[in-house]
């Protein structure tokens, strides 16, 4: 396809971080691709971490997984779940990247008895990478969120590269939106724009004048609090965008739009600033979001739930699954440590379906085995992800099967009935990072199977993260015992999806379907499981 145009629009926070930007970058992407862009979403990690796989979840939240098995923050996830479209490994950026690949090119030989430097031989890789994702497809317009805030030791080589882009490319190709936070005084009711002209003053000592803020803060900013912004930080008052507390992050496009964010941002990069973007659908699943016909209460039973950013990507596909089915999803965060130390029944009693996500380590894994036999045996929608599958079969191998001690080698090396165990390929891997079976693989599913009826084919691909499987030593005991494999890859070798037939909904998948789901276009499985949590329960317990 041919590309009309070739543009740039960086991203930069100011004040402090957490202030949305990347919900602010994942809907410009949007509203670009809606007036008919051809749109690249790029996140740069300040971090010296290679990749995120490594980060703990409790820091950092979600680690995401794109299509070809790059371990990514959770701003990845944003983006695909506002743009619609899978990301790949370029659309992330890691000092540690960066610095890996001057360093292997310096041992390379490859800059023949150069000094090697911050500038240029950093800055011009980064601006490389940076042009990479364009490089690589069809894109027309990148969009780059610089993680962090202005004034961090660790983003000024990548804000320096930003600079250089500015002046080396046409005026109208390069567009830098500085996002900052407004604080209000309670005693004066007063909005104050201070820590904004000091963040952008630390922006212009760098070479960088915004052309656009977007301020924000719990409440609509006036008129004059806009015109101050702009007299002190040099931008027309037309570019000063408010964003202010909103019922979810889905409305952000809608309000940035609203207040002209997309015109003026066209009108900056001298694109058509008639074309509107098209936003009808967005605005429908934002309808069934506000007012659903129903309710339905899903537990999910994990070791991070103080952190929901731990599972972003599960609630979020919860809620796409919600808009699809017309029914609002109320989520129960409960912590599998409290079920191991307090019991099932007080946790999980008032729950429609219960979720069970992945996770690594032993640490609370014993309250979620005890959520799965909660779950079987009251007959209450299940649906395991990855590492609850794994619990899934422990499970099923102690209480149905008698086998005691059965668990998965991961948690009890010593196990007398190790269930679940390491992947072949997994042997001999001594390192941690990137290592993992990672990324999209096919599965063949069953016909007749609850799975294949959701997706209503029998090949998909998934995208994975894990080390460990069902051991194919016990595939044959479980089967018989009335677990239901339906889903395999590798020629039948490796278990992806199982089920259990005589239970109104129990699926466990090896697999991550939570990355897939938009907003736009909902997982199937996961519209499956809100389905099935709408069912009247029949609760008497299941004969096992
Ligand atoms: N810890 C398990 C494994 O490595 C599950 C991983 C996960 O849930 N992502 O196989």
């Amino acid at each position: 396809m041919l590309r009309n145009v070739r543009k740039f629009v960086f991203i930069t926070g100011g004040v402090l971080s957490g202030l949305g930007k990347g919900v602010v970058s994942a809907s410009i992407g949007l509203l670009l691709k809606l007036q008919g862009y051809r749109v690249s979403l790029q996140k740069i990690d300040p971090y010296v971490n290679v990749d995120a796989g490594t980060m703990n979840p409790y820091e950092h939240g979600e680690v995401f997984v794109t299509h070809d098995g790059k371990e990514t923050d959770l701003d990845i996830g944003r983006y695909e779940r506002f743009l619609d479209e899978g990301l790949s490994a370029s659309n992330y950026l890691t000092t540690g990247q960066v610095y890996w690949n001057v360093i292997r090119k310096e041992r390379a030989g490859k800059y023949l008895g150069e000094t090697i430097q911050i500038i240029p031989h950093i800055s011009d890789e980064i601006k490389r990478r940076i042009r990479l994702p364009l490089d690589e497809t069809d894109a027309e317009i990148g969009v780059i969120e610089v993680g962090g805030t202005v004034g961090d030791i660790e983003s000024l080589p990548f804000l320096e590269a930003l600079r250089q882009m500015k002046d080396e490319l046409p005026r109208e190709d390069t567009f830098f939106v500085h996002v900052t936070l407004l604080p209000r005084l309670t005693t004066s009711d007063e909005l104050k724009t201070k820590p904004t002209q000091h963040s952008v003053k630390e922006l212009r000592a760098i070479g960088i004048q915004p052309d656009m803020i977007v301020a924000r803060s719990d409440v609509p900013l006036p008129e004059p609090v806009k015109r101050k912004i702009a007299l002190f930080c040099d931008v027309p008052i037309e570019n000063v965008i408010d964003n202010p507390d909103l019922p979810t992050i889905y409305h952000a496009p809608l309000r940035l739009n609203e207040h002209g964010l997309t015109e003026r941002m066209a009108n900056g990069l001298g694109l058509d600033e008639s074309r509107a973007p098209d936003l009808s659908e967005w605005v429908s699943r934002i309808g069934v979001l506000e007012a659903p016909s129903s309710r339905v209460r899903i537990g999910i039973v994990g070791k991070y739930v103080e952190l929901q950013d731990a599972y972003i990507s599960i609630r979020e596909a919860l809620y796409h699954a919600g808009t699809a089915e017309d029914v609002g999803v109320d989520i129960a965060w409960i912590s599998s440590d409290a079920i191991a130390k307090e019991g099932t029944s007080a946790y999980l009693s008032d729950l429609d379906g219960i979720l069970i996500p992945g996770g690594f380590g032993d640490r609370g894994i014993e309250g979620k085995i005890e959520a799965v036999e909660y779950a079987r045996t009251n007959r209450i929608p299940y649906f395991g992800l990855c590492l609850g599958l794994q619990c899934a079969i422990i499970e099923f191998s102690r209480n149905i099967l008698g086998l005691k001690d059965a668990n998965s080698s991961e948690f009890d090396p010593e196990t007398p009935h190790p269930v679940i165990s390491l992947l072949e390929e997994q042997i001999d891997v001594a390192l941690k990072g990137g290592t993992m079976r990672l990324g999209i693989y096919e599965t063949n599913l069953l016909a007749g199977s609850i799975a294949a009826e959701c997706y209503g084919r029998l090949k998909i691909e998934e995208r994975h993260r894990h080390r460990f499987e069902f051991n194919p030593d016990y595939r044959d005991r479980l089967e018989s015992a009335g677990m239901r494999i339906v889903g395999t890859s590798h020629g039948d070798q490796l278990v992806e999806a199982v089920e259990l037939p005589d239970h109104p909904w129990f699926v466990g998948v090896q697999f991550h379907p939570e990355f897939t789901s938009r907003l736009l276009s909902p997982h199937p499985l996961f519209r499956g499981f809100v389905r099935s949590c709408l069912e009247p329960r029949d609760s008497s317990p299941s004969s096992s």
